[in-house]
């Protein structure tokens, strides 16, 4: 088993200490181990970003830009070998590793923009000779923390923009699929990016305490669970941090009963199940309004999940792979049975699947319930598999309250030809991303992604505008060059026009 390196100043290393096993979900093998970092490789790291500051600060923004280019071409001249590793470690399929590449690229095309979006602002003549102007100025050291499921896209979210403000970044990614996020940030390097402006260090919560306690560190932008995006948040925001903390989700598309019902159900059944539903913006659950929509919808449905072509990830031409983990599986069964003994109806039951070939893989078949209401534990937690939860509701008011008292606002979406149904949905919904027509609504890298309730601590969105805002801070200067030979006698009174 070969062990993955961290990437420190440039170099690869590892060091002896903790390890944990990486495995290939669609056989159940672990296949890598993986170092766990310790307080001093962390600061290693840190040292390295802190030394790499100052030149990377000051080299021109369209210098930066240009390494941003070439980034991409590399990228994209890697595609294949990048999707092959995500499949390999997440086991989502090589179409959905490819599908979530493409959308990181994104994100390093709008980085390519630097010398546009760093403009700043200036007005001329705010009082007599006096101009102003804000210049947004990167930070210093930022770091990232990434979760498992989208090991290519969500830190392709974060570094690309903070390192072409001028910012030097570190990066946790999840311990359960490294690899492919440790190329893509070797391809950086390979694309002109100078040593010690990112890092890659593998760990768990040892290695992310030290990122939060150090006061190097500026900033923290993190991606995964709501209870750990709740303490990053605290811990972070204590120590004087800007802190960017995305959490957890429960995503409800609403159908109303004008929805155009076959196209729907096509993109219900890839929003729940596409990823294993392992996406922060799976729908999990489908609120029918009437039970006319919802007996049609469960009758569409039905087949439907019972025909997913399920295997190992990276065989080309199916609709899902396995679980991530064993845990994972345990944990989305222990899920199914307790759908079952609270009074819901199992519809579709996809457990006990069993591949040829990869018997000792992660494996979930797609599931259904019908039935659900508010209290049960299946509506209510997030339980990151392949679960839709049909509940049926009257009106669409009544879906509408039933999403804004959910504890999370991640994503939502509502199936209507009505437009003014549409408009008072996207109006009053107090949710962060929504859809019309759009099951799974991630805003493109132009615009900024993030939820509302505890689908996000913090005030601003990852990337896009709200992103170049988190890694700059604003520096207004006022400026005089005052007329020779004038002289202005002194002003107690406070300046004004
Ligand atoms: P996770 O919270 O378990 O892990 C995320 C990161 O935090 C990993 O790098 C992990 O090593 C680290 N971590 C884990 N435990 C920690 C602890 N006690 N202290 C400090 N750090 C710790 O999440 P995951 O299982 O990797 O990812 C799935 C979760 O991420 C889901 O809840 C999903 O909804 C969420 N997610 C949210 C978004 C979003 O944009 N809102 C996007 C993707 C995933």
């Amino acid at each position: 088993m070969s062990l993955i390196p961290h990437l420190i100043n440039g170099e690869l290393v590892t060091e002896d200490g903790r390890t944990a096993d990486v495995f290939n979900p669609s056989t159940g093998q672990a296949i890598h181990k993986l170092p766990l970092a310790s307080r001093e490789t962390i600061q290693k790291a840190i040292d390295s970003a802190k030394a790499a500051f100052p030149a990377w600060r000051n080299t021109p923004p369209a210098k930066r830009a240009q390494v941003m280019f070439r980034f991409k071409q590399l990228l994209e001249q890697n595609e294949a070998r990048i999707a092959q590793l995500i499949s390999e470690e997440h086991g989502k399929t090589l179409e959905d590793a490819v599908g979530e590449l493409k959308r990181g690229i994104e994100n390093v095309e709008f980085a390519c923009a630097a010398p546009e979006i760093l403009k700043g602002e200036y007005s001329r003549n705010v009082g007599p000779n006096i101009d102003a102007w804000s210049d947004f100025q990167p930070l210093g050291v930022v770091a990232g923390i990434t979760p498992f499921n989208f090991p290519a896209m969500v830190p392709l979210w974060m570094y690309p923009l903070a390192i072409v403000c001028g910012n030097c970044f570190i990066l946790k990614p999840s311990e359960r699929d490294p690899s492919s996020t440790l190329l893509i940030a070797q391809l950086l390097l390979e694309a002109g990016l100078p040593k010690g402006v990112l890092s890659v260090v593998h760990g768990d919560k040892a290695a992310v305490d030290a990122l939060i306690e150090a006061p190097e560190v500026k900033a923290l932008s993190f991606v995964g669970s709501t209870p750990i995006a709740e303490y990053i948040y605290a811990e972070g925001t204590k120590r004087g941090k800007r802190v960017q903390a995305l959490g957890g989700a429960k995503n409800h598309a609403v159908l109303m009963p004008d929805a155009d019902l076959d196209n729907a159900v096509s993109a219900l059944m890839g929003a729940a199940y596409g990823s294993c539903g392992e996406r922060c913006m799976a729908i999990s659950v489908a609120v029918c309004v009437g039970d006319q929509v919802a007996d049609a919808l469960v009758a569409k449905l039905v087949p439907q999940v019972k025909a997913l072509k399920i295997g190992a990830g990276t065989t080309c031409g199916l609709d899902m792979g396995p679980l991530v983990s064993g845990q994972a599986r345990d944990k989305v069964s222990g899920y199914i049975e307790d759908g079952v003994s609270a009074g819901a109806t199992l519809v579709v039951d996809g457990r006990g699947l069993s591949v040829a070939g990869h018997e000792e893989g992660f494996f979930l078949g797609g599931c259904l319930f019908d039935n659900v209401t508010p209290e049960m534990r299946i509506y209510k937690e997030e339980i990151f598999g392949p679960v839709l939860c049909v509940v049926r509701v009257n009106s669409l008011e009544e879906a509408m309250q039933l999403i804004n008292d959910h504890e999370y606002g991640n994503g939502t979406c509502i199936f209507t030809r009505d437009g003014e149904a549409a408009r008072l949905f996207c109006d009053e919904i107090e949710v962060g991303m929504v859809g019309v027509n759009v099951p799974l609504p991630v805003p493109v890298a132009y615009h900024s992604f993030g939820g509302w309730k505890r689908s996000l601590f913090g005030d601003l969105h990852a990337y896009g505008p709200d992103g170049v805002r988190f890694y700059t801070r604003r520096k207004a200067i006022t400026q005089r060059w005052p007329q020779r030979a004038s002289h202005e006698a002194s002003q107690f009174a406070f300046p004004s026009l």
